[in-house]
């Protein structure tokens, strides 16, 4: 996968290393380009708060969205989940991982797992999001679950809902009075 990140020197970063800024337009890029929009994101966020906030405005959301994609450690988690995805699908990988990935392999769970470096950042609230999501596959994370033809999305799904998980999570704590 080629990544046009500019590679700079920064004040506070390590020589050669991207700043957030550039790693967040980079993730939304690649998102895009897999399907996902902000916006469909901020979709799923809304559906689940909605019920607790019914004055929550879609624009509150994707702000949500955006918030959690400016940390680092959730740019870094899209970035190697969407890298594994892109690789099997173009048949890069080695096998057996190739295979596991590929078909979506229902014991292989480490697609949760790194989803779970979204979540954690915003606490219990996030996981718990985050089951609900991965069991109910509310909008985008229901059609990258679905789609086939070729693409693989075994990451990409769970990490989409990891994001909108912890959306929520960080609208649930904002709002608390
Ligand atoms: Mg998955």
């Amino acid at each position: 996968m080629s990544v046009p990140v500019p590679m700079r020197d920064v004040a506070g970063e390590a020589p050669g290393y991207p700043t957030s800024v550039e790693l967040r337009a980079e993730v939304e890029r690649l998102l895009r380009t897999r399907g996902v929009t902000l916006e469909a994101i901020a979709d799923v966020v809304c559906a689940v708060q909605a019920p607790y906030f019914p004055d929550l405005t879609p624009a509150e959301c994707l702000l949500s969205v955006g918030t959690v994609l400016d940390k680092r450690e959730v740019q870094h988690a899209v970035l190697t989940g969407v890298a594994l995805d892109t690789l099997a699908e173009r048949g890069l990988l080695d096998e057996p991982l190739l295979s596991i990935v590929r078909s979506d392999d229902s014991l292989y769970g480490l697609d949760e797992v790194l989803a779970l470096a979204v979540t954690n950042i915003y606490g219990s609230i996030g996981l718990t999001n985050f089951g609900y999501l991965d069991k109910e596959k509310v909008g985008i994370i229901g059609r990258l679950n679905r789609s086939k033809g070729g693409q693989v999305h075994t990451f990409l799904d769970d990490l989409v809902a990891a994001v909108a998980a912890a959306a929520a999570a960080r609208i649930a704590h904002q709002r608390r009075p």
